[in-house]
């Protein structure tokens, strides 16, 4: 061989070498995906009407070539729903595999897909029981795969990129979508159609990102995941926990209902301060004589349940939501009653949650 030739070679085997090492330096990153919007399809591209779940984790991870360059993807199908039928079940295979992967030293982050219904729920839920310090960052969207501009592919780059981020880590369970990281425990779902539909308010933003780069701004002001005393990894089954909507003339026949239908909790997404009428404070304060755990909260989206307001909590054995709303207060109070029935604790973790 030439000189000439023999140099070339070297040149394209260092290089070759060279690529091989900055890909292996790229963060390894799981994606659970289960199911919602984001994985939605539609007949045409500029339809209201669709369905969730169509798509797999194959698929979504292929419409954003761009992750190979920020990061290695594995893919894995936990669930293909639309997130109005999240249920305990999926809730706790995905505690379970986030806590699995976690642990192993090749994962460094993990990227949940979720339909944005009930994605407070189940970020929430994923904040109190996974145990530990690495991203595990939620996303969704509000149009489906097959929509014009669908908002879901820069959802997922973004996504993926937090949880490659270094500084993503120890912040609790985030949710990244349209440019904003949240915390899993501080926002809320405000529009039904707008893409810029999760909001913190009272809170903040964890922080943006914008084409893959995040800017922090704070930490979440409560416990979170290797913080919490909860566990679910031996756990089969939830506690059931309902939520009762209060209007004006309640006459608290749906709490009775609950009791009879054997529910460990009721939450009561009460009016302003987490009010309610007599007729509903009655039945409620008899369902918490029998043992099961009565949790005030409110409709109202931002404000503070405080205990002994307008009711008196102390006399009638209930617990007040402080900040949480009626939807994460059950999700907190089905956690809890794994642990306790004792209405001093669950009030102890409502202020610590
Ligand atoms: N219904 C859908 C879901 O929550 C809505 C969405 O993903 O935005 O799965």
């Amino acid at each position: 061989m030439s000189l000439f030739k023999r140099s070339r070679f070297t040149a394209l085997f260092v290089l070759l070498f060279v690529i091989q090492l900055s890909a292996q330096k790229l963060p390894n990153i799981v994606i659970l995906a289960t199911g919602g919007t984001i994985a939605g399809a539609a007949e045409t591209n500029v339809q209201a009407g669709y369905s969730s779940g169509q798509v797999g984790v194959d698929i979504l991870i292929k419409a954003v070539p761009e992750l190979k360059k920020i990061a290695k993807i594995k893919g894995e199908q936990v669930s293909n729903i639309g997130s109005q039928e999240m249920n305990d079940k999926v809730w706790l295979k995905l505690a379970k595999r986030i806590n699995e992967l976690a642990k192993k030293d090749d994962v460094d982050g993990i990227v949940v897909t979720h339909g944005t219904d009930t994605m407070e729920e189940t970020a929430y839920f994923l904040n109190l029981v996974v145990k530990t310090k690495k991203p595990v960052v939620l996303t969704g969207s509000m149009r489906p795969s097959t929509a014009l501009s669908a908002d879901g592919p820069l959802n997922i780059f973004n996504a993926v990129a937090v949880a490659c981020d270094i500084n993503a880590w120890d912040r609790g369970v985030l949710v990244v979508a349209n440019d904003k990281i949240l915390g899993a425990r501080d926002f809320i779902k405000t529009s039904s159609t707008d893409v810029e539909t999760f909001k913190s308010p009272g809170f903040g933003w964890i922080g943006t990102v914008h084409y893959g780069v995040a800017r922090y701004y704070r930490k979440p002001f409560t416990k979170y995941t290797y913080q919490t005393e909860f566990s679910v990894d031996r756990i089969k089954k939830l506690p059931k926990v309902a939520i009762i909507y209060m209007y004006s003339n309640n006459n608290g026949e749906l709490i009775e209902d609950a009791v009879e239908d054997g529910y460990e909790g009721i939450v009561v997404a009460g009016v302003g301060n987490g009010n309610m009428t007599k007729a509903a404070e009655k039945a409620l304060a008899k369902a918490a004589k029998k043992g099961i755990v009565c949790v005030r909260a409110s409709r109202v989206p931002t404000g503070y349940i405080d205990r002994n307001v307008e009711i008196n909590d102390d006399k009638l054995g209930f617990v007040a939501s402080y900040q949480l709303n009626p939807q994460r207060a059950r999700v907190l109070l089905k956690v809890a009653l794994l642990k306790t029935k004792d209405t001093k604790t669950i009030q102890k973790y409502f202020a610590e949650y």
